[in-house]
């Protein structure tokens, strides 16, 4: 299980009766009790997060029901707050690789120094005294200074070579951590945290821009997964996701939002062209036919609800994803297989 934010301050005695209750929680609502699960739940009785709390309530008294998968999402939303793990132990490497990086430097200086004190004082040598016996030894002194020095720079290479693939593999491993921070690996599309940061990016470089979002929702999903078990859910949330990329030009952004959800984050794109967008992505979906190998089962064809909204002068990233959310809603409450325009509360393109 991923750090978290999990509450700490309670006693040994209530923590122990919130984990009673945490436990029981789980088994009313029919959750296996995985430690996941059981972090949600103990969070969500002890009240520590507010937000989860909210946001658990909200769900709890639509009607839905909760499972791991949903408990899954909530943790990564609320809780998980420490993904830094993988980053930080990269980062003592570096440290170690600067300490080993300027030690060599250190030592590089100092062996100049070395020789060139060696030099001055040959020079000295060479003003005082003028028969060919000091000379001689000059001169042999001088080679034992110069084969010091370059034993010394040999060893220096060796090391800084060294140090230099060591560095090498650091950024390797630093851009994959990177990338595996912002990507979701079950369809590969980008995580909410990227998509946050590029929304932020993108309304603050271009402020007059034209900008969209599409945000999409799986049309009765729990049904696939209750009928047809959770490995076909997820291999159906990687043909949504791809089917959805197929529809985007190379500007745009796809995210996993959520479980079922995905979010479209569109450029230089008015709120028309989004809804053209949207509209073949959610005909992409409706003809996707599905056959599973194992067992040749062909899958019932499904379908997808979206909303669009497009930034508007004032709009804050809060803002514009709450209004493309009432739009996915408002397809959702129109009967689901179509596309919404925010603000446009007449029947959109692409209603079933
Ligand atoms: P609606 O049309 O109203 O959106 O109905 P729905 O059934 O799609 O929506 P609901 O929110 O009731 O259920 C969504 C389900 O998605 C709940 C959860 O089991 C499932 N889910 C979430 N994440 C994953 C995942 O990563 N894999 C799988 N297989 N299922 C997931
Ligand atoms: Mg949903
Ligand atoms: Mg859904």
């Amino acid at each position: 299980m991923p750090a978290s934010a999990l509450s700490t301050q309670h006693t040994v005695e209530q923590a122990k009766a919130l984990a009673f209750r945490a436990v029981d929680f789980l088994i009313e609502h029919d959750v296996p009790p995985i430690p996941l699960s059981y972090g949600v739940a103990y969070e969500y009785l002890s009240g520590g997060s507010p937000d989860l709390c909210k946001t658990l309530d909200d769900y709890l008294h639509s009607g839905r029901k909760i499972d791991a998968f949903v408990l899954r999402d909530l943790h990564e939303r609320h809780l998980a707050v420490d993904r830094s793990t993988p980053l930080r132990s990269v980062g003592n490497d570096l440290q170690n690789l600067l300490g080993e990086l300027s030690q060599n430097i250190e030592e590089a200086g100092r062996g100049a120094e070395e020789f060139g004190h060696a030099l001055d004082t040959t020079l000295d040598h060479l003003a005082d005294e003028g028969d060919a016996h000091s000379l001689r030894d000059i001169a042999s002194g001088l080679l034992v200074a110069t084969q010091k020095a370059r034993q010394r720079n040999e060893h220096l290479q060796q090391r800084l070579q060294v140090t230099l693939a060591e560095s090498e593999k650091l950024k390797v491993e630093l851009e994959r951590h990177r990338r595996e921070a912002l990507i979701d690996p079950l369809t590969g599309l980008w995580n909410r945290r990227a998509m946050d940061t590029e929304l932020d990016e993108l309304m603050a470089i271009e402020p007059d821009a034209p900008l969209s979002l599409l945000m999409l929702d799986i049309d009765h999903f729990k049904r696939i997964n209750d009928t047809h078990g959770h490995a076909l859910g997820d291999a159906v949330l990687r043909h949504v996701a791809e089917a959805i990329r197929k529809c985007l030009r190379s500007e745009d952004h796809a995210v996993r939002y959520g479980g079922e959800e995905f979010l479209v984050l569109l450029p230089h794109t008015p709120l028309v062209e989004a809804a053209r967008v949207a509209e073949s992505i959610r005909a992409r979906v409706a003809s996707l036919r599905l056959r599973r190998r194992s067992d040749n089962l062909v899958l019932e064809p499904f379908t997808v609800s979206l909303g669009v909204a497009s930034r508007k002068p004032g709009d804050t990233r809060d803002s514009l994803l709450r209004r493309t959310d009432r739009a996915l809603y408002r397809s959702k409450d129109l009967g689901r297989n179509r596309v919404s325009i925010d603000g446009d509360y007449g029947l959109a393109p692409g209603h079933a």
